[in-house]
């Protein structure tokens, strides 16, 4: 059984070899950029952002596996075997860690840490910027999915009052739900801070656009860790510059990465993050995926599958 591996420089590929070769043994682990590799061998791929037509290169491929939690950047081949099982990455871990960054990002917002910094690089002390308490403000948090419910979870945690937007009714306990189109204007209306954690599908392009802005109170604030693509940048900036929105973290962009003079570098009420959201350790996914293949060689099932229905 042949896994070829796409993500990260020859450093990483080594670090990834490592671990394979602790939890699946008998896999053997090829570089996507080996020219020696004979496509008929691949029958797994771990990738990020693979070239577009080269999957549909290995005529024996019998999964395709993400190397993040994403799937956009593989659905985006024109030419992707669409019989093959395509599978995201779903670990406690990466569920963890974007937790974490939810709960720095809204707090930073709460604390209003974009204007304290553009205070400190001026040497202002402004005693007045002293934010809000968490038990008075409402986040939500649209997609409560493996990114968004341990997010809620720990953002209730914290003390704010949290309600999540999805597809299907949730009962996470401390989190008020809202589902569907029919919730999102009275979601938007009941939240002061608006967290993305959504796919990235033909009906959630662009959900943070002037019209949904909008909706939420003057002096809200918006996080996006979910894909750059979910925001409309114009819009955003737009509502940041008219003073509805207070502020704003972001760590997706269209494109990444973000361009030198992209005006969000220097807007004093963004904070600007590399994507780093939630990066898991490659031990961690290897692991996680090692256990995958394994199910499925099994004939079991296993997280993360994608649902073409669905669309994510
Ligand atoms: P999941 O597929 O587990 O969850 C998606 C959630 O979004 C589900 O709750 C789903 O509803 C909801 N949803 C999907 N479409 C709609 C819609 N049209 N209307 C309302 N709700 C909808 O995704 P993950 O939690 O794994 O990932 C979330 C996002 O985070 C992705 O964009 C991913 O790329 C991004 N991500 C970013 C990282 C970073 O470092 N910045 C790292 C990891 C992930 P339902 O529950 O009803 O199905």
């Amino acid at each position: 059984m042949t896994l070829l591996v796409r993500s990260g420089n020859a450093e990483a590929f080594l670090e990834w070899h490592a671990a394979f070769a602790e939890f699946s043994p008998g896999l053997e682990v090829r570089n996507w950029s080996d020219p020696d590799v004979d496509p008929a061998c691949v029958e797994y791929v771990m990738v990020w952002e693979p070239e577009h037509n080269r999957l549909a290169t290995f005529p024996n491929l019998r999964m395709v596996c993400s190397a993040a939690a994403g799937i956009d950047h593989i659905l985006s081949d024109p030419s992707l075997p669409k019989h093959l099982p395509l599978v995201r990455l779903v670990t406690a871990d990466q569920s963890q860690r974007m937790g974490d960054y939810v709960c720095w990002a809204a707090l930073s917002l709460l604390r209003r840490i974009p204007e304290i910094l553009v205070g400190q690089r001026e040497r202002g002390f402004d005693t007045a910027l002293t934010g809000e308490a968490a038990p008075d403000t409402r986040v939500g948090v649209m997609g409560l999915g493996a990114m968004g419910a341990r997010s809620a979870v720990m953002l209730a945690g914290l003390g704010f009052q949290v309600a999540g937007w999805s597809g299907g009714a949730k009962k996470i306990p401390g989190v008020q739900d809202f589902v569907g189109d029919a919730d999102l204007a009275a979601f938007l209306a009941r939240t002061d801070i608006l967290v993305c954690l959504l796919p990235l599908t033909p009906a959630t392009t662009g959900i943070v656009r002037a019209e949904t802005i909008a909706q939420l109170p003057k002096g809200a604030g918006v996080i996006n860790a979910g894909r750059g693509r979910h925001v409309v940048d114009a819009d955003l900036i737009a509502a940041l510059d008219s003073g509805h929105l207070a502020g704003a973290v972001l760590d997706v962009f269209d494109p990444e990465p973000l361009p030198k003079e992209h005006p969000y570098w220097e807007h004093p009420k963004v904070i600007v993050t590399p994507h780093v959201a939630s990066f898991g350790s490659r031990r961690v996914r290897a692991r996680h995926i090692a256990g995958v293949i394994a199910a499925f060689e099994r004939g079991e099932s296993f997280p993360g599958l994608y649902d073409p229905v669905r669309g994510y």
